[in-house]
């Protein structure tokens, strides 16, 4: 890759890589499913709890960079404070449905 040509990526480039970067973290999550957190495939590689996390980074950083470019809204407090919270309740609902459902 040629450094001196160095550029800020267009919006779409931004959505294009978060959307590989999502695709990544999904990969990362198989891999912990399959073969365990901890499970590495050589001692010198990382763990799949490390990729995951990494992978999540780079989603996270391309998350940050959307917003920069306003892709997404930058009210992030908010979406912290009352998002993150009301998310976890609609997960709590859906899993005591699926008992539910299952049972
Ligand atoms: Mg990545």
């Amino acid at each position: 890759m040629n450094t001196e040509t160095n550029r800020e990526p267009t919006n779409q480039e931004i959505l294009d890589i978060l959307q590989e970067e999502c695709a990544e973290v999904i990969h990362a999550i198989s891999k912990c499913r399959r073969f365990g957190l901890d499970e590495t495939k050589s001692s010198t590689e990382s763990s799949n709890r490390q990729r995951l996390t990494e992978e999540v980074m780079d989603v996270l950083a391309m998350l940050d960079w959307a917003v920069e470019r306003n892709i997404l809204l930058d009210d992030i407090p908010d979406i912290v404070e009352v998002h993150f919270p009301a998310k976890r309740e609609s997960v709590r609902r859906y899993c005591a449905y699926g008992d539910s459902v299952n049972a």
